[in-house]
C-alpha cells in the first residue's frame, strides 16, 4: 500500500482478530472518532435471530455451538446493509470477512461500486488473554456498549455509562464450551486472511494485548494515516 487512497470513495477499514481482541470495543470508538459506520456481523446476526427471520432461524444453532454461519447467509445480511444510506461515508468492518469466500465476495461487491480496501488491521492477542476477555465480557442491552468485569468496569455497578440503563447482558455463546470451537473456527477459517491481505499489501498490526486506551492509539494513528 502506498498510503494515498481513491479520491472520492468512502474508507473501508477491517478490523480482523480472534473473538475478544476488542474489535467491537475499538470499532465503536473509532465511529465516533472518524465518523465511519461500525458493521458488525455478529450483531446483524443476533438482530436476525432476535426477529426470528429465516436467515436467523439457521444462523442461532450454529452460533450457540461456536461455528461460523454459512457465508451465503452472512453475505446477504452484509449486503444489505452495505448499501444502506448510512455506510456511505466510510465503514468499519468487524467481524467480516471470516472465511477466504467472504474476503473474495466482498473484494467483488466493493468493485461494483469502485471502492476498495484501505487497511485490515489485525488486533493481535494470544489464545489465553482472549478466553479471560470473553469469559469477563457484558454488554449494556440499551446502547450496545461493551464492558468486562475486570478491565472495564461501569463506574456505577450494573448502570451503563454511557447511556444509564440498568439492562446489562451477556451473550448465550460466551462461555468455555463454545470459546474452544469459536477459537479452532477462528485459526482454521479466518485466520488465512491474514496471508490475504498482506498479498494485498493493505495488512496492518496493532498489538492489541496492551490496554483499550493503548490500543485506541494505536488504531486512531493509522486510521488517520489511512484517510488522508
Ligand atoms: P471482539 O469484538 O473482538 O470479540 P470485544 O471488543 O467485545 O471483542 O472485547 C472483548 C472483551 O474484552 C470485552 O469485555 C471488552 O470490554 C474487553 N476488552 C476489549 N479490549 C480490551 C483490552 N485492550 N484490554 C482489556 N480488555 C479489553
Ligand atoms: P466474536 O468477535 O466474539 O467472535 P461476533 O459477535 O463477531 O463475536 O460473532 C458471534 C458469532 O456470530 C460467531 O461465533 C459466528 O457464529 C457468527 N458470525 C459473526 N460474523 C460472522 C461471519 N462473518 N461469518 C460467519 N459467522 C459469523
Ligand atoms: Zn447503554
Amino acid at each position: 500500500m502506498d498510503g494515498s487512497r481513491t479520491v472520492g470513495t468512502p474508507p473501508v477499514l477491517i478490523l480482523l482478530g480472534p473473538p475478544g481482541a476488542g474489535k467491537g470495543t475499538q470499532a465503536r470508538m473509532l465511529e465516533e472518532r472518524f465518523g465511519l459506520v461500525q458493521l458488525s456481523t455478529g450483531d446483524l446476526l443476533r438482530a436476525a435471530v432476535a426477529s426470528g427471520s429465516e436467515a436467523g432461524k439457521a444462523a442461532k444453532s450454529v452460533m450457540e455451538a461456536g461455528g461460523l454461519v454459512s457465508d451465503d447467509i452472512v453475505l446477504a445480511i452484509l449486503r444489505d446493509r452495505l448499501a444502506e444510506p448510512d455506510c456511505a461515508g466510510g465503514v468499519i468492518l468487524d467481524g467480516f470477512p471470516r472465511t477466504t469466500a467472504q474476503a473474495e465476495a466482498l473484494d467483488q461487491m466493493l468493485a461494483e461500486t469502485g471502492q476498495q480496501i484501505d487497511a485490515a488491521i489485525l488486533l493481535e492477542v494470544d489464545d489465553v488473554k482472549m478466553v479471560v476477555r470473553i469469559a469477563g465480557r457484558f454488554t449494556c442491552g440499551a446502547c450496545g456498549e461493551g464492558y468486562h468485569d475486570t478491565f472495564k468496569k461501569p463506574k456505577v455497578p450494573d448502570t451503563c455509562d454511557a447511556c444509564g440503563a440498568r439492562q446489562m447482558t451477556r451473550r448465550a455463546d460466551d462461555n468455555a464450551k463454545t470459546v474452544m470451537s469459536r477459537l479452532d473456527a477462528y485459526h482454521e477459517q479466518t485466520a488465512p486472511l491474514i496471508a490475504y491481505y498482506a498479498d494485498k499489501a493493505v495488512l496492518r498490526r496493532v498489538d492489541a494485548m496492551q490496554d483499550i486506551a493503548a490500543v485506541q492509539d494505536a488504531l486512531a494513528a493509522l486510521t488517520q494515516r489511512v484517510m488522508a
